[in-house]
């Protein structure tokens, strides 16, 4: 995790690192992120009582990235009571971007995707208003989603959805937002939907006196 100052607030980095599974030995390595932090929210929501727009840009690694990527925000909107609406390449709150360590200096070395968040202090609290989540195209996943077995795209999905909500990560490796993908974390985990339903709708809308 990473804070660093911007114009118009505070950018919040989150990082997820690969580690290969029995079938994946081409992957990146197994470090993680340093200084885990162990309470899991980042204390930012988005106001879960608006939809939000999303949109997937650059060129998938496989056929069904799009298809996948839509499960994963359904699955998300589905533990947080949040809504997200698919706008295809049409400007969006938040951008998924297929992108590459050549032209993504972030996704260099162990480093496989990583999410940032917009946000916006107003009426005494912060607020999520944008989001942009890249994603590695060049590390070889499995694809889709899967109960056990080697790692796959679709964990990565989850992890960095939790990070786009407000998910810090956890110390737990059998959840979603530990910060590697392992054999053991391919579905969200108790702790993982407890802290998806703290950042959702359950938690109330955000007040803006400005909308
Ligand atoms: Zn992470």
């Amino acid at each position: 995790m990473l804070f660093r100052p911007a114009l118009l607030g505070i950018v919040l980095a989150g990082v997820l690192t690969v580690s290969p599974g029995p079938a994946d030995p081409a992957t990146k390595s197994t470090a993680v992120d340093r200084g885990l932090p162990a309470y899991g929210l980042y204390g930012v929501r988005w106001d879960p009582c608006h939809p939000i727009t999303y949109r997937i840009v650059g060129r998938s690694p496989y056929a069904a990235g799009t298809r996948n990527l839509r499960r994963a925000f359904r699955t998300v909107a589905a533990a947080t009571g949040m809504t997200f609406v698919y706008v295809g390449r049409r400007a969006a709150d938040v951008t998924v971007r297929w992108s590459s360590p050549a032209t993504t200096p972030d996704l260099r070395g162990p480093v496989a995707a990583r999410t940032t968040t917009d946000i916006d202090q107003h009426d005494g609290v912060w607020e999520n208003t944008a989001g942009l989540i890249r994603l590695d195209r060049t590390v070889g996943l499995r694809t889709g989603f899967a109960p056990t077995g080697p790692i796959t795209w679709g964990q990565v999905y989850l992890h960095e959805l939790g990070h786009l909500v407000g998910l810090d990560h956890v110390l737990e490796p059998s959840q979603v937002m530990y910060p590697v993908v392992l054999p053991t974390n391919h579905r969200y985990g108790s702790g993982d939907l407890r802290r998806l339903r703290m950042v959702g709708r359950a938690a109330g809308c955000v007040r803006n006196s400005q909308r």
